[in-house]
């Protein structure tokens, strides 16, 4: 198989250095190169100083087309924004995309999910192979209970995320109603406060935690009388997100445009 050209958008954020270091370690992956937001202190820096491996002679720079020019597959783990306009990028260049960034407007997602009309794309919250198994399990176990049974998902985060709840938990939840066969906008409670009233039978309820450096935890609880199941995943080094990343990557290339998932990646 041919070596897989990988470039990184975002190169010097926290995902985008792991994803650097992962590429680098993976047989059949080249870094073609990285970008960062116009005016970002990194751009003209070696890439590979920047993610802590040997100096690689390619300089981050700020052309987003032309890391796609440049690339196979592109991999992106920045901001909702930037996400949309590189899905764009890889629609009109006709190249791969691991489009890994949460946070989305629904009219975001969307726009991504057009762009997969001309791009092939790997679409996950959250690309670790411990929670795409994680949420079939919660669809499974939200099917065989009924709704006596209260779910609940909880997570927490380092205190540098900015959006919540995390797109993971949202992808738990929504895993759950699948499950359960309802629609998971009109039962989903996304924060509580004050005098809420007595819980909603069938809701789904979400509880955020931020602090330190925790690189992800989620648990989905079912609770009825007397007893619960906590289905839970604890992420100890956001490496096992990057390792998912690149194996998306690898496995994209040469694959028909269209909207893939995990679950797709991974054969589950
Ligand atoms: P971060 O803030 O450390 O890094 C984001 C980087 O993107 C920054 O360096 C920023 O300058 C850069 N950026 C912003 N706009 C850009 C643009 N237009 N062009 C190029 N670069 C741009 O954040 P992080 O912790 O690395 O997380 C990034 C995203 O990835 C978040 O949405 C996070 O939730 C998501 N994430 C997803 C997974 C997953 O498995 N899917 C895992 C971890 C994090």
């Amino acid at each position: 198989m041919a070596t897989v050209k990988m470039g990184v958008v975002g190169c010097a954020g926290r995902m985008g250095q792991a994803l650097l270091r992962q590429i680098d370690a993976t047989e059949g992956c080249a870094i073609a190169g990285g970008i960062e937001r116009p005016g970002h202190d990194a751009i003209g820096s070696d890439l590979g100083t920047l993610a802590g491996l040997a100096a690689l002679d390619i300089a981050v720079g700020d052309d987003a087309a032309a890391l796609f020019a440049a690339s196979d597959v592109v991999l992106d783990f920045t901001v909702p924004a930037a996400a949309v306009a590189h899905a764009k990028l890889a629609a009109e260049a006709g190249k791969g995309l691991v489009a890994g960034t949460t946070g989305l407007e629904p009219d975001q997602e969307a726009a991504i999910a057009e762009a997969a009309t001309k791009a092939s794309i790997v679409r996950a919250a959250n690309m670790s192979v411990g929670v795409n198994l994680l949420v079939n399990l919660v669809r499974e176990v939200a099917a065989r209970l009924d709704p006596d049974w209260d779910i609940e998902v909880v997570e927490m985060h380092h205190k540098h995320k900015v959006d919540a709840p995390s797109g993971t938990a949202l992808t738990l939840g929504r895993a759950a109603a699948e499950g359960r066969g309802v629609g998971h906008d009109q039962v989903a409670v996304r924060g509580r406060d004050g005098i809420t009233g007595e819980r909603v039978r069938g809701s789904i309820g979400y509880a955020v935690l931020r602090g330190g450096n925790v690189a992800g935890e989620h648990s989905v609880m079912f609770a009825a009388e007397n007893e619960r199941v906590v289905l839970s995943h604890l992420a100890t080094d956001r490496a096992i997100f990057a390792r998912g990343g690149v194996t998306a990557a690898r496995w994209l290339a040469g694959k028909a445009p269209g909207l893939y998932d995990m679950n797709d990646v991974l054969g589950f």
